[in-house]
């Protein structure tokens, strides 16, 4: 294999027929960043059709190309015909590195289709680099639980496949290439061979509590909260705040509050105006999670990693700084 022989970059627009899942265009904003670098063209690879509107939100990304797949197969997201449909363009086009949005779905089938091209698939990457002598991505992510960050490549074998958590990478269009090229391909996959059938569709019931990516102010509650009767105020809190609870790891695996809540690596990431952090250590699988333009952790330990993290720290017992918030801001209320 001569890696020379690969070339430009993909990514794969998840879609459900009417709006692009924001994943795949931060990663188009992001990866046109790199493609300059490069010197690689970025393409989109949309299967089924999209409404106009929608491609030109990715358009908007700085793509230089769309790869538009029609065919059988593709009812509904499915691992066996949408793995193949990337087998078959990637042997086709030889892209140099191909990502995907670390949805549900596509966590399931970028390492398939990576298996099936013989080549590796890295996950959860929060920074991507570029190593012009080798010309290898460089895959950058939290490992030995947060203790250093690594640097993965995949040095031998081509495409570079990796997922990439939603809201990892900023949203921020540059605008339309000059030239946008689009590529339709059909490439059927037999709808009985696929292993699974979809049954009955029940909608996630969408709390707004629970999502909480993009709320003006999130309260995060670590593992310092004794047990789940002391959780009540930083909901308070929280309220008085107009913003939303969050957790560390701990919380969930304690079962105190949902995986939704969680925030970091293996959870949800984070944009903010203001961050509260109650009993949160600063492991870097978390802060990795926030992107807050104001930080303010309270923490009981004056050397916890955290206060290397946040603008305004605040040491001391974690349930009487937060009594203690929520009696200025109800006097404040008052006046
Ligand atoms: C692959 C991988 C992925 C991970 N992904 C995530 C992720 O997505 N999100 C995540 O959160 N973690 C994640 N983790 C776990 C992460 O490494 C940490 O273990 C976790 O973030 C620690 O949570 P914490 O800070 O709440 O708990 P701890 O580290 O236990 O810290 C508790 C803090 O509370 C303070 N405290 C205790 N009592 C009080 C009190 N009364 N008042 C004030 N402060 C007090 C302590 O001083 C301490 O600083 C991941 C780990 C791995 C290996």
């Amino acid at each position: 294999m001569q890696k020379s022989d690969y070339k430009n970059m993909w990514v794969y627009i998840e879609h459900d027929g009417v709006t692009a899942a924001p994943v795949g265009l931060e990663l188009c904003c992001e990866l046109r960043k790199l493609c300059d670098r490069t010197g690689d063209k970025l393409f989109a690879v949309i299967i089924n059709p999209l409404p106009e509107a929608e491609e030109k939100k990715i358009i908007d990304c700085g793509i230089d190309g769309i790869i538009a797949v029609r065919g059988t197969g593709y009812d509904f997201l499915n691992t066996d015909a949408y793995a193949n449909a990337f087998t078959v363009l990637s042997r086709k086009y030889n892209p140099s590195a191909i990502f995907v949005g670390g949805t549900i779905f596509g966590r399931d089938f970028a390492p398939r289709f990576a298996v099936q091209l013989d080549t590796g698939c890295t996950s959860d990457a929060m920074e991507l680099d570029w190593d012009p002598e080798t010309g290898d991505i460089q895959f950058i992510e939290p490992a030995v639980g947060g203790k250093i960050m690594a640097v993965i490549t995949v040095p031998e074998l081509r495409p570079q496949v990796g997922t990439i958590r939603p809201g990892t990478f900023k949203y921020a269009p540059p605008g339309p290439r000059p030239v946008v090229e689009r590529l339709e391909e059909e490439i059927n996959f037999d709808p009985a061979a696929i292993r699974v059938r979809p049954l009955n569709f029940i909608p996630d019931d969408a709390d707004p509590e629970m999502d909480i990516a993009n709320a003006d102010c999130v309260v995060c509650v670590g593992n310092g909260l004794k047990d789940s009767e002391h959780l009540e105020r930083y909901r308070t809190l929280a309220r008085l705040l107009g913003g939303k609870i969050g957790c560390t790891r701990p919380l969930y695996d304690r079962g105190i509050l949902p995986y939704k809540l969680q925030i970091g690596q293996s959870g949800v990431m984070v944009k903010t105006k203001l961050y509260f952090s109650f009993g949160v250590s600063g492991a870097v699988n978390h802060t990795a999670g926030v992107d807050a333009d104001v930080f303010v952790a309270v923490d009981k330990n004056p050397d916890a990693q955290i206060f290397n993290y946040c603008d305004y720290g605040i040491v001391g017992d974690m349930d009487e700084v937060c009594d203690e918030l929520i009696a200025q801001l109800r006097a404040r209320e008052k006046d």
